[in-house]
This record gives C-alpha cells, sequence and structure tokens, in this order.
C-alpha cells in the first residue's frame, strides 16, 4: 500500500446512512401510527403544494385521531430561510416535538431542516419518488424566488421514512420520471468522484449505483407507462430509497459531480424554475458527459452520452435548453449559470480535470446544439 493508498483508508469518515427506521409499501402509513405516536406526542405536520392539499388533510385527522396534538403548516417557497424562520416560531409557540414532513424533496428537506435545528426527530413522508430526500442526512437550501444557495450537512438521517407506494401512486408521472433522473446521476456522478477509489466502502456504493442505473434503463419505461406494475415499485423505490442508501454509504467523498452543479447553476434563471430538480439533473448529467468527451478526451462518454440521450427522450425528460423552458435564455444568463456552477466550492471540480465558466459555456452551448442536429437527422 502507497502512501497515497493508506491516507484515504485511514482517514475518518462519519456516515449518516439511512433513517432510523423506513416503513414501505401499500399501506405503509397506516402501519405506522403506533410508531409515529411512540416518536412525537405534538407533531407539526409539514406541507407545500396545493396539489397535496386532499391528501395531507388526511393525513392531518389521522394524526389527530391517533391522539396527537397536531399543528399543521405549509411552505410559501421552496426550502428557504423565510419559510424556515416562520415555521420555527410556529413549532416552538406550538411545543412541537417532532416535525412530519410530507411532500416533494423541497417539503422533505425543509422539515429535516426544522427538526434539526429544534433538535427534534423527524419522520418523512414522501408524496412522490421524485426525489431521496425523504432519506438523506442533507437539505438544499433554496432563496425565496427558488434559486439554489447551498447544501446543509444534518446530524442524522430521518427518525422515520415512511414510503407508501398508495400514497406515492397518486403523484403525477412527470416526478417519477425526474426522479429517475435523479437517481441515475448518482452513477455519472458517483464514478467520477470515487470511481478510483481505495476505500471499500465507497467502491461498493459505487458498484450499487452502477446496478441502480441498470435498473432504471431496464424499469424506468415500463414504470411509466403502468403505475400498477412491479416496475413501478422497483423503480419508485430505486429513486427514493436506495439513491439515498448509496449517498449514505458513500459519505461525503462520494459526491454530486458537474450534473448536480450544472442544476444549481440553472435555479439561478427565472425561466426554468417551473422544472423539477431531476429534469435539471438529467440535462446536467448530459452537460457533464460532453465536458469528461471534449475536455476530458474520454470517448466512452460520447457513447454513454448517445445512450442517455436516448433514455431521457423516451420518458419525456427535457434533453435540451429549449426543453427546460430557456429557448429565449441570453448568453448573459448562460454566463451566469455557468459562473454560478464553477464557484470555488462548487462539486463541479470533482471533476479529474479543470474547468473554467467559459469552457463550461462551451459544453452547455455544444451539448444543446448537438442535441438538435440528432433531432434534425431523426427528422429528416
Ligand atoms: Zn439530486
Amino acid at each position: 500500500m502507497n502512501k497515497n493508498n493508506l491516507s484515504e483508508a485511514d482517514s475518518h469518515c462519519s456516515h449518516s446512512i439511512a433513517p432510523a427506521k423506513v416503513v414501505r409499501g401499500e399501506r405503509a402509513w397506516e402501519e405506522s401510527h403506533q410508531l409515529i405516536a411512540s416518536i412525537c406526542r405534538s407533531p407539526l405536520l409539514l406541507g407545500r403544494s396545493k396539489a397535496t392539499a386532499v391528501l395531507r388533510q388526511g393525513l392531518l385527522s389521522n394524526l389527530k385521531s391517533l391522539g396527537l396534538n397536531t399543528v399543521s403548516a405549509e411552505l410559501k417557497h421552496d426550502c428557504c430561510e423565510m419559510d424556515l424562520n416562520r415555521i420555527n416560531c410556529l413549532a416552538l409557540y406550538n411545543s412541537c416535538d417532532g416535525v412530519v414532513a410530507a411532500g416533494g424533496g423541497k417539503v422533505l428537506d425543509a422539515g429535516k431542516l426544522l427538526a434539526h435545528r429544534l433538535g427534534i426527530p423527524c419522520i418523512t413522508v414522501p408524496l412522490s419518488a421524485s426525489t431521496c430526500a425523504g432519506w438523506t442526512a442533507l437539505a438544499n437550501i433554496y432563496s425565496p424566488t427558488g434559486a439554489f444557495q447551498r447544501d446543509e450537512v444534518l446530524a442524522r438521517c430521518p427518525q422515520l421514512m415512511i414510503f407508501d407506494h398508495g400514497l406515492v401512486r397518486q403523484a403525477p408521472p412527470r416526478t417519477l420520471a425526474s426522479g429517475i433522473a435523479d437517481a441515475i446521476a448518482k452513477w455519472y456522478e458517483a464514478s467520477v468522484s470515487s470511481g478510483s477509489s481505495n476505500d471499500g466502502l465507497i467502491q461498493q456504493a459505487v458498484q450499487m449505483a452502477r446496478v441502480l442505473r441498470d435498473q432504471l434503463l431496464i424499469d424506468g419505461p415500463e414504470a411509466l407507462r403502468d403505475p400498477n406494475s412491479l416496475a413501478w415499485i422497483k423503480v419508485a423505490e430505486a429513486c427514493a430509497l436506495t439513491a439515498g442508501l448509496i449517498g449514505g454509504i458513500g459519505g461525503s467523498r462520494c459526491r454530486t459531480v458537474a450534473a448536480h452543479a450544472v442544476h444549481n447553476g440553472l435555479t439561478q434563471l427565472e425561466a426554468c424554475h417551473e422544472m423539477l430538480h431531476g429534469e435539471k439533473v438529467g440535462y446536467g448529467i448530459l452537460v457533464q458527459l460532453r465536458l469528461e468527451e471534449i475536455i476530458g478526451s474520454n470517448q466512452l462518454a460520447a457513447q454513454a452520452r448517445r445512450q442517455l440521450l436516448q433514455f431521457l427522450r423516451k420518458l419525456d425528460l427535457p434533453v435540451s435548453l429549449d426543453d427546460l423552458g430557456l429557448s429565449k435564455v441570453s448568453l448573459i444568463e448562460l454566463k451566469e449559470v455557468c459562473r454560478f456552477a464553477c464557484q470555488a466550492d462548487s462539486d463541479l471540480h470533482h471533476l479529474p480535470f479543470a474547468i473554467s465558466p467559459s469552457s463550461l459555456l462551451e459544453a452547455l452551448v455544444a451539448a444543446d446544439k448537438d442535441e438538435q442536429l440528432i433531432v434534425e437527422s431523426k427528422d429528416t
């Protein structure tokens, strides 16, 4: 073992691997009632969108009928400090002793952050499979207008995660497609950031990401076609659970790379705020592969990009700036995306070669042009 290998194997790592308990299945919510009551007596039920209001009303009456002194609150924006501060006060005023976060990634992140800051347990109830936020000990913080600001590492994963298939199945199919793009990014990013790691646990996390990718490639299209299929269960759990587990086992050294950095850059533009997290991440993977190909001179990346492009298209996911709602984007705005994505502490710099905002801009434009060329050649 040389000195470098030794220092990697020898350095200390701390991992938040998984929620203390995960309950999953068709009626997981109902089956968790007693568990919830054993964790907290005065929960704060947190949610956001109008689309899930009726579902959350049902959860609220369930919690109340358990004899729990439940307060409900809604985010007005994304997971942002303004909302967090307001709801933090509400939770303190009502002496809440737990947070039940029911919704998509932004709600789950906000619930985990609130619980972390208040020092009380968090219970996550994903209402879609759009991210693995119900699992992880991480939260992304946005501005009130939806621009990514930073992520925060939390003390631990949730105390309880309830992945109720019946609830998740009611989410729009677009959320599952977005979850697939976010989960498949694990392979493209982990293999770059940690593919040559000598740490056994990290190597195993990278291999799990490869198996996850293969499963999504095989079962993804059927899962989207038929929410009552076995493929749907496998894919929804792959996106919401396995992707989180890979992050937990891989730890902070098994990082996100350019795909998420490009996502973070894109959130700076008002015009693509309507697009879901995974929809932007999926496009970010295409840009990352383009960078690996043109700057890293990796010919396999070109092949991987063509394969991924077809797959994303099959799932109706955005593969161009146009698809992302950025058909009228100006060069100045694209430069802002690249400046943000290339900040000194950006995960983009986990690529094995140096990237400047101008080389990223080149890759963004090239990935987009070349996407159009493929579309044109298919059409004619
Ligand atoms: Zn993500």
